[in-house]
């Protein structure tokens, strides 16, 4: 078998978390102000988890929970962006570089629009990329399902790599 001529690759991932009274939210590594917050082994940031998952797919090194397993105390309540730096690490290890990425948060409350700048800001300074190359966008499911009933919060996301040797 010859070695795959096409330098770019792409990956998505998906995220869900319960959301219970009292505890922290964590989005896109930024604290956000709320009466609800994850139910977690780390910290719950789906934005960040989803996007490790994205990462991971696009450079074929398996998924999150097989890096960073929930079972494992050191995990316990970590700061996501950690695994988030840890991922760029090995995906560059590899020989790769992020293109882009594309996020969706889909969360019935609170609004996050104006926190998305500094969401973007915080990614790109843990994954040492410009602010540019991650877009993410914010959804409600229109008061359905268990995003709607605000019983959990879900995302997704989509990465391009580039081979670093064609950059
Ligand atoms: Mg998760």
């Amino acid at each position: 078998m010859t070695a795959n001529p096409i330098p770019f690759r792409t990956g998505n991932g998906y995220d869900v978390h319960r959301l219970a009274d009292g505890l922290e939210l964590w989005l896109g590594g930024i604290k956000v102000a709320h009466s609800k917050g994850a139910v977690a082994h780390s910290d719950g940031d789906v934005i960040i988890h989803a996007l490790c998952d994205a990462l991971l797919g696009a450079a074929n090194l398996r998924d999150i929970g097989y890096h960073f397993p929930d079972t494992s105390s050191e995990y316990k309540g970590i700061d996501s962006k950690i695994l988030l730096g840890q991922t760029m690490n090995m995906l560059r290890k590899k020989g790769y570089e992020l293109g882009n990425a594309d996020v969706v948060l889909c969360l019935q409350r609170p609004k996050v629009k104006d926190l998305i700048p500094a969401m973007q800001q915080c990614l790109a300074q843990t994954m040492q990329t410009d602010a540019d190359n991650i877009c993410i966008k914010a959804t409600t499911t229109e008061a359905l399902g268990f995003v709607g009933r605000e019983e959990g919060v879900a995302a997704y996301a989509t990465a391009l790599l580039v081979r670093t040797s064609c950059i």
